[in-house]
């Protein structure tokens, strides 16, 4: 009896993740141990497993659409943290840059909500679901458009490459929250605002989210040189470095791959390289 229902539950998960299977066995072992076990392992034990197990593939295979609705709670929270830009002029030129990127980014399906932060600091961030956040000291501290678009590109990467959603996931996950409703979505949102807002992202992330920027540049034709340009200036000019290189570190080693990449894949391009045009409007500009 208890072979055949063990059959009945692990065959069907043979195709899932292998944690899923690591958390079923774990709750058969638990139920299996409990005294007189054997006798009682009915269809209500089964009942009692399926459910958990339906939510924790809910939470690793979540659908695009549940991801935008979490980036827009997680969106909510993050604007009770930070002032948003009401400057309609950086807002316009952010969303214009973000506007060229998406249809030649490698996640173009999903809607993209671009904000500015009205913060001086040199920074800036995405969550999942579209949302990226540009701080006002980013859009002041850019040679020219291209090198505005390169953070913009590279934040667009994080979200492609769904890297705040995976830290999300196994932070939940270690946490034992294993459902995306009720009191547990609130605690996701809550990782996730987190992270966005105060944790670094790690090496492995920047690299990636570098190599997709870089490549959604020069799909837009964007001048891809100002990736690694503003990286470098950003490291060269900081006596106390800026948010942005500690909150996306490894920027030395970064720069380094960037031209290499340039190089061995023959990338040009030559849109945004307008450096008075924009320094005589943003330079100095109020927000
Ligand atoms: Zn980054």
């Amino acid at each position: 009896m208890i072979k055949n229902i063990k059959q009945l539950i692990l065959d069907p998960l043979q195709r899932c993740h292998k944690f899923i299977l690591a958390i079923v066995i774990t709750a058969l072992l638990a139920i299996l141990a409990t005294p007189n076990s054997a006798n009682s392992f009915d269809l209500s034990d089964l009942l009692r497993i399926v459910p958990a197990v339906i939510q924790v593939v809910e939470i690793s295979n979540i659908s695009d659409a549940d991801e935008v609705k979490l980036g827009s709670q997680i969106n909510r929270n993050i604007v009770t943290q930070v002032r948003l830009s009401r400057n309609r002029g950086a807002n316009n030129l952010v969303k214009s840059i973000g506007a060229e990127l998406v249809p030649q980014s490698d996640r173009p399906q999903i809607p993209y909500t671009f904000q500015v932060v009205e913060d001086r600091n040199i920074n800036a961030f995405a969550t999942m679901g579209g949302f990226v956040y540009i701080n006002t000291g980013t859009i002041s501290a850019a040679d020219n458009r291209a090198q505005l678009a390169s953070v913009i590109a590279h934040e667009m990467g994080h979200i492609s490459g769904k890297h705040v959603l995976e830290q999300v996931k196994q932070q939940a996950i270690t946490q034992g929250i294993v459902s995306l409703i009720g009191a547990d979505r609130n605690e996701i949102v809550n990782i996730g605002t987190e992270l966005a807002l105060r944790l670094p992202n790690s090496r492995e992330a920047e690299f990636d989210a570098d190599r997709r920027g870089l490549q959604n540049l020069y799909n837009a034709n964007y001048a891809v040189q100002a990736m690694p340009d503003f990286m470098q200036k950003l490291a060269r000019n900081s006596s106390n470095a800026p948010d942005f290189l500690n909150t996306h570190p490894a920027v030395k080693d970064r720069i380094v791959a960037l031209n290499q990449a340039i190089i061995e894949n023959n990338l040009d391009g030559y849109k945004g390289l307008d450096n008075i045009a924009y320094q005589r409007r943003w330079r100095s500009a109020r927000f």
